[in-house]
């Protein structure tokens, strides 16, 4: 069982001795990894984060896009940005910048706070493009960019814009930024975002405005401040079909507005979309396109129309943000408890005589071996049936009932374990594996952590960390700690993830949700006061790997504080009502205040595991 980790892992991660490990420096695991972190005592889900992962990807962005150029004779040169809408968050930001130095690498801003983001971290010279929405407040911090010496385009987004920009760059004396203009295609992409393209997309100038935009430009003296046109054809493009209609005719809108004297046009912007494999089943494959293939379509396309249209090859720039972060950040959550552990055999308690049908399970239970193993379990099944209709009538007691589940699901279990290494396994035991799905209560919360599970049903890469060189046998539904009956991921039947039978007593047991570096931390939702989660950096020398950056999630009090409350005034609350309360001593109250003072500095997630709660 390999979790499809050959379809959604592209190498980052391999197994080997039955857990999955790094593939890269000295190899070490995920679950070495997160026992280091967990030995500084910091509990509840962990993001791992792993650079060399990004600087992997913006490798092969830059590499795979200048091949392509070189291979197809064009003559405009590859860069790209890096869109922060994508991942905000400085640990991340930090290492794209490191990684993406020596390729001019920038970074794109969607709205004022990323902007200032962008002014501040991205090198000076190094592209910054600007896109989504603009007041005149975010288009006077763009002109102070550009005062700054920053590489800035602003992307307009409607005529509006424009005449801000000519407005504000008319009665100040800072520097007029580069203005881009972002069109509406008629060609729409075909994925879940594609809303970004299309005739009637949120963004992006019309035919007609194109032209409005134009007139503006060259009454205004301002045409030579025009030097990008961009699209955005949609996030997570699976198929390339659309994109390479959307290039051709972006292409010949560029083509034509140089043939209109546009002199310092020279880029197109094709946008984000790069897509990322999610798919940990073959049946649920979702790319159908290599970058090979990807870049070569669009500078071949490109090259074509501008070469029949005798235009200059336009400079390519790109704004793919999900295919460079996506996968250097593992979530690892701590699984806290397997509820048919409620049904371990320990728990039996059978009286001297039983009901004739629980002396049969019994039997069963004792007798059941891989010849007879479907027989039985059909008899178990029909027993309990049997067992719960004579419950009901008052012919048997709790007692009895509580038997009877036990030894179901112990001859259940059994009925899995001996036919585990079966080429086919029999339809009845598939069948029941689903009925008698393991329910994972995973310490950590996907509204917080995989909002796009939630919002759009996307599927994330989900793997236990060791015991891979086990057969997991388990038909697994997963539970967050959220309160809320869609913090789950059920079992599917058409992509199933199995996990292991664990006894938690004994022993940790971890996920891995992997590909969750994009989009995720800043969509994720503090429902039921559930924050980031703790995070880290894991970097690597020639000789070893280090963490770096541990931040644990937040504690109680900011959580609280975030939405509002003054948490002063809550403190002084509870400490007035602990002195008031039934404790006499002095001691017992001191006592209380420090224990809830000590609760109230961790962080939100559970703490306890099944180790300390039986000790
Ligand atoms: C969101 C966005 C991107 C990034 O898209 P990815 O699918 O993450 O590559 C790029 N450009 C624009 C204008 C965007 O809105």
């Amino acid at each position: 069982m390999n979790y499809g980790i050959d379809l959604w892992g592209n190498n980052n991660f391999l197994i080997e001795e039955g857990v999955v490990k790094v593939n890269h420096g000295n190899k070490p695991s995920l679950l070495e990894i997160t026992e280091k972190i967990k030995a500084t005592d910091l509990k509840g889900p962990i993001i791992l984060r792993f650079p060399f992962l990004i600087q992997k990807q913006i490798n092969t962005l830059y590499n795979t896009f200048q091949k392509a150029i070189k291979e197809n004779h064009y003559k405009g040169k590859f860069n790209a940005v890096f869109p922060l809408k994508v991942n905000q968050y400085p640990q991340v930001v930090e290492s794209i910048i490191k990684c993406g130095k020596d390729f001019n690498y920038g970074l794109e801003a969607g709205s004022k706070a990323e902007l200032i983001i962008a002014m501040a971290i991205t090198p000076i010279g190094s592209p910054i493009t600007v896109n989504g929405f603009k007041d005149n407040e975010m288009i006077t911090i763009g002109c102070i960019a550009a005062q700054m010496g920053h590489n800035i385009t602003l992307t307009i987004e409607g005529i509006g814009e424009l005449k801000s920009i000519i407005e504000i760059a008319n009665t100040t004396s800072l520097k007029v930024p580069n203005i881009g203009i972002r069109i509406r295609l008629h060609h729409q992409g075909e994925s879940y975002w594609s809303k970004s393209s299309g005739m009637d997309a949120k963004f992006g100038l019309t035919t007609p405005e194109l032209f409005e935009a134009i007139d503006l430009l060259h009454k205004n003296d301002y045409f030579k401040y025009f030097t990008m046109l961009h699209f955005h054809a949609g996030s997570q493009i699976e198929s390339i079909k659309p994109l390479k209609k959307a290039l051709r005719e972006v292409g010949n809108v560029y083509a034509e507005l140089k043939k209109m004297g546009a002199k310092q046009l020279t880029k197109i912007n094709i946008g984000g979309g790069l897509a990322v494999e999610y798919a940990q089943h073959p049946n649920k494959r979702l790319i159908n396109y290599s970058l090979e293939e990807f870049s070569n379509d669009v500078v071949f396309m490109l090259k074509e129309v501008m070469d029949n249209k005798g235009v200059e090859h336009p400079d390519i720039y790109t704004e793919s943000g999900r295919f460079i972060v996506a996968s250097h950040a593992v979530l690892v959550a701590p699984v806290l408890e397997l509820f048919s552990q409620d049904y371990q055999e320990k728990l039996l308690q059978l009286k001297d005589t039983n009901p004739p049908l629980i002396e049969e399970l019994i039997n069963l239970n004792s007798s059941l071996t891989k010849k007879n193993n479907i027989e039985y379990l059909h008899d178990a099944l029909d027993h309990l049936e049997s067992l719960l209709t004579l419950f009901d009538l008052g012919y048997i007691d709790l007692r009895d009932r509580s038997n009877a589940e036990i030894l179901v699901h112990q001859i259940i279990k059994k009925a899995l374990y001996v036919s585990k290494d079966d080429e086919t396994p029999s339809l009845d035991l598939e069948t029941m594996q689903v009925k008698m799905q393991e329910r994972y209560l995973i310490n950590s919360s996907f509204f917080q952590s995989i909002p796009d599970y939630w919002g759009l049903k996307q599927h994330f890469p989900i793997m236990p960390l060791d015991k891979l060189d086990k057969k997991p046998l388990r038909a697994a539904c997963l539970w967050d700690i959220t309160c809320d009956s869609d913090g789950e991921i059920s079992f599917n039947p058409d992509a199933p993830l199995y996990l292991h039978d664990v006894d938690l007593n004994n022993e940790e047991y971890y996920l891995g949700f992997f590909n969750v570096g994009a989009y995720q931390e800043t969509l994720g939702m503090k429902h039921n006061l559930f924050e980031h989660p703790s995070e880290c950096t894991v970097e690597f020398n020639d000789i070893d790997y280090e963490i770096t950056h541990i931040k644990e999630s937040n504690n109680m009090f900011s959580i609280i504080e975030s939405i509002g409350y003054d948490s002063a005034q809550i403190m002084t609350t509870l400490k007035n009502n602990i002195a008031f309360s039934q404790l006499i001593r002095e001691e017992d109250i001191s006592e209380t205040l420090q224990t809830l003072e000590i609760f109230l500095y961790q962080n939100g997630y559970l703490r306890t595991t099944h180790q300390e709660t039986d000790s």
